[in-house]
């Protein structure tokens, strides 16, 4: 078992640890990244002269690729392994399905890259006395800035948007939403003709080419996706952050006796060998799920912390709902474009009025599918809605099985996006598929920021309380549901998280 140390260790590389990892490596701090799956091929990642890559699934390795993981209560120890090399992960449990997903630069990858603040102008106010929505405002411009995220003009629009299919549609109308969306593509300049472009760094990336649809979520091989591995890392590295993919956190302990010392525990799948790493701080941003499992795991499972009352509680599934219209639309490839199309709502205000998300399904080319299903998949959307839920997800631990207790029937927007859903087929007149069970992308909460009395599990700076040096800098510490897309408020809690750790100095 091999062992050795540095200032800061980062558990994951999606949004939250990639910030995190780059902004205090940039500043000098030595930091290491674990992360448990593969630097995935693409062009960026090529062009920053990482060696061992892996392509992201496509054709005859999508079955193979596609799957990392599976939890499911009827599998032994609820869980398996399929793939280390695999991009999603699955969850399953009676009352909710969760989807994420694996890879240096985490859920950046599969994203739709759209961003958006919380439904509520207020969302950061009232959790800690130094949080509110002003302290966060410069992490949100900040991330936007770095990232580059940006709307798509006139002469580069691209095709199928809501507002060009349905402004005068007889059913369905644009919903114009009241805050403003940025997206993390790079456009191109020319949709004829899109270029190879060099990000401040230097490192490559191609504009979008709206014909190819291949950057939707599946990953995006020539790094029109602006995603944390060469945003974020990519400049990091060359400062000196240590990335290790493919090494995968088990626990964390507290060290006893004298200041404050963690070590981590994880797997080493390129060498097939378990090893550890000492340091005075961790950070998590293992996503979600593995944040809260990793926390719950190491506190109730390997004894290496304690405390955390509230740790586990609060979880939430953002209110998402998700089908397959099954359009079957003569006239249009929907696989063009952009991933994410724009929502759309009934027209008619007697009816459910929920915004409906519209996405393409991804490098459907590459399927190994005969050419009449890969046909009809590009003729339709999937569809989704998302909203506040009741927040009162519980995530547990009991010897090796990591549970998710959820009860939709307290939410009622889940209910209403379904019939929602189910509106929108009959009124079009072509079928919505889609379970009544919440199956969400977007899992946050558990590990909530506020005090400590009102069920909080970490401070305004991210660090657990009773545990100092113990942060979480992804969505487990979201105060309530974002009710739209949260990876940009990843983004600014994890560079609030940095930055207030940068000045404590
Ligand atoms: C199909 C799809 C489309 C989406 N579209 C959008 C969108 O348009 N806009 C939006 O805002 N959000 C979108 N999301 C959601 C978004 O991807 C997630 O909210 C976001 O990725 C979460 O960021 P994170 O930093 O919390 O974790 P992640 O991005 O999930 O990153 C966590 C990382 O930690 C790694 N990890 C986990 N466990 C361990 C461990 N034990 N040791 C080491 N590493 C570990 C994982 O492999 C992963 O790389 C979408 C999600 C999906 C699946």
């Amino acid at each position: 078992m091999g062992s050795d140390s540095t200032d800061a260790v980062v558990i994951g590389s999606g949004f939250g640890g990639s910030v995190t990892a780059a902004r205090l490596a940039e500043s000098g701090v030595q930091v290491t990244v674990l992360e448990r799956g593969p630097w995935w091929d693409t062009v960026p990642v090529r062009s920053m002269g990482i060696k061992d890559r892996t392509p992201l699934p496509r054709g005859i390795s999508l079955f193979a690729r596609a799957m990392r993981s599976v939890y499911h209560p009827l599998l032994p120890w609820g869980r398996t392994r399929i793939n280390r090399k695999g991009l999603f992960e699955v969850y399953y449990s009676r009352g909710m399905e969760v989807v994420c997903s694996s890879g240096v630069g985490g859920g950046s990858h599969v994203y739709s890259a759209l961003h958006r603040r919380p439904a509520r102008p207020d969302y950061w106010d009232g959790h800690c006395p130094d949080l509110n929505e002003a302290s966060m405002a410069p992490h949100y411009a900040a991330f936007v800035a770095r990232v580059g995220s940006t709307r798509p003009g006139p002469d580069n629009a691209p095709p199928h948007s809501a507002m060009e299919i349905y402004s005068n549609h007889p059913e369905f109308t644009p919903v114009v939403p009241k805050d403003e969306v940025r997206v993390g593509f790079r456009f191109p300049e020319d949709p004829a003709n899109p270029k190879l472009t060099q990000t401040e760094a230097g490192i490559e990336r191609w504009e979008t080419d709206y014909s190819t649809g291949d950057h939707g979520f599946l990953g995006a091989p020539s790094g029109s996706k602006s995603t944390m591995d060469f945003v974020y890392l990519g400049p990091a590295i060359r400062k000196g952050l240590e990335v290790r993919a493919l090494c995968e956190a088990i626990s964390i302990s507290a060290q006893t006796g004298g200041g404050r010392r963690f070590r981590v525990d994880y797997f080493d799948h390129n060498q097939r060998v378990r090893a550890t790493i000492e340091a005075d701080n961790v950070f998590l941003g293992a996503g979600t799920m593995n944040t809260l499992r990793l926390l719950l795991e190491s506190r109730d499972r390997y004894h290496g912390l304690s405390g955390m009352p509230n740790l586990g509680k609060r979880f939430s599934g953002n209110g998402d709902i998700r089908g397959f219209w099954d359009l079957n639309d003569q006239d249009r490839d929907y696989s063009e474009g952009v991933p994410s199309k724009g929502a759309i709502k009934l027209r008619d205000e007697s009816l459910p009025q929920v915004g409906i998300g519209r996405n393409n399904l991804p490098s459907v080319n590459s399927y190994p599918f005969p050419k009449f299903i890969r046909e009809r998949l590009k003729r339709g959307m999937v569809v989704s809605g998302m909203g506040e839920d009741a927040m009162d997800g519980v995530a547990t631990s009991e010897g090796r099985r990591f549970r998710i207790h959820f009860d939709p029937s307290n939410s009622p927007i889940y209910r209403q996006i379904h019939d929602a859903l189910m509106e929108m087929g009959r009124r079009s007149g072509r079928r919505i598929y889609a379970g009544k069970t919440p199956a969400t992308v977007h899992p946050m909460g558990g590990a909530c920021v506020g005090e400590a009395d009102a069920g909080g599990v970490i401070a305004a700076n991210g660090e657990v309380h009773g545990v100092p040096g113990l942060y979480v800098v992804d969505a487990a510490a979201f105060p309530r549901p974002t009710a739209s897309p949260p990876t940009l408020s990843i983004g600014a809690w994890a560079e609030n998280v940095a930055a207030r750790f940068l000045a404590r100095g």
